[in-house]
């Protein structure tokens, strides 16, 4: 049995930075976070041990706390200014990458377009990108492309974590729909996701056996899934070390790891060193390993 981990794997910048800052907005005094910081059990957990609650962001004033923190997801400008107008010290943890995607769908709705939102309808992501654009339209499929109302000049933007491959083919087939359309589209699928799913496409091409670490309502993680289960890969999302299953693993196979961008490096880690200690056992109940001392000993008769 080999393992491989991915070129690119786990947690992003975006990430990273959101966690630091609510560290030390939380070290300040009582803190809630609006929605889940990350979709991670594993820091959701960590969080509550400090003491940091939760509340969710349209709630505005639910908050028992004076400090609010707005996640890595973003959020619509109306709520993140309803919160500071309600008297609460705003934390704002937005990803550089989302605040990115925000500004290209305010530029395409100023340029008179139908803005179009490539993205998984009720994510916390595209609602704060839909937020401030009522008249953006989300498109999940190629099935939701059907009900676009007509648009002389369509605009669009894509949530951060959708695979850059299907939203390439949703714009072309909307081009296909719409010939005498106008088509602009603004790539704001972040460079992170991008690099996980081109090394996870690599590790599909090389093993038979693919791990998935990451929270279970990740989108990220869960669109890593789907690219190893599209190219008929066996595919086991786990949250944790402790979940996996020796049995998954046949003699021999090729396994190939990779994590979501919320997911710890403790937790890749601790995924790697119980695969390892798979293989080892897998290695040490094998026929020839198991007859290895007989032939050492027919060998040493012979000498
Ligand atoms: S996945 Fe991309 S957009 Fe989201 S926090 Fe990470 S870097 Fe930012």
């Amino acid at each position: 049995m080999t393992i491989t981990l991915a070129d690119h794997y786990g947690m992003c910048f975006g990430v990273r930075d959101a966690l630091r800052k609510t560290h030390d907005t939380a070290a300040a005094g009582p803190t809630t976070v609006l929605g889940e910081l990350v979709h991670n059990p594993i820091v959701q957990q960590h969080l509550s041990t400090l003491g940091v609650q939760r509340a969710h962001l349209d709630a505005v004033g639910s908050s028992e706390t004076s400090r609010v923190v707005i996640t890595a997801h973003g959020a619509a400008d109306r709520d993140r200014q309803a919160w500071r107008t309600a008297g609460y010290q705003v934390t704002d943890t937005t990803c550089p990458l989302v605040k990115k995607a925000h500004h290209a769908l305010a530029q395409i709705t100023a340029q008179g377009c139908q803005a179009i939102v490539i993205g998984q309808p009720g994510h916390v992501e595209v609602r704060g990108l839909c937020g401030d654009f009522p008249q953006a339209v989300v498109v999940e499929d190629e099935a939701a492309l059907q009900d676009l109302p007509w648009a002389a000049h369509y605009g669009v933007v894509s949530q951060t974590t959708q695979p850059i491959a299907k939203v390439l083919d949703l714009v072309r087939k909307l081009e296909q729909l719409h010939p005498d359309a106008k088509v602009t589209f603004r790539d704001t699928v972040c460079q992170p996701t991008k690099d996980r799913q081109v090394a996870m496409d690599r590790l599909c091409q090389e093993n038979d056996v693919i791990i998935v670490i990451g929270g279970r309502n990740s989108n990220n993680t869960r669109q890593l899934s789907e690219t190893a289960r599209r190219a008929g890969l066996d595919v086991h999302q786990i949250e944790t070390a402790a979940e996996l299953q020796p049995a998954w693993f046949s003699p021999g196979c090729r396994t190939g790891v990779t994590a979501g961008t919320s997911t710890l490096d403790e937790t890749v880690q601790a995924v790697m060193a119980r695969l390892k200690q798979i293989a080892a056992a897998s290695r040490a109940s094998s026929p020839i390993h198991r007859l290895a001392p007989v032939i050492q000993q027919a060998i040493a008769a012979f000498a």
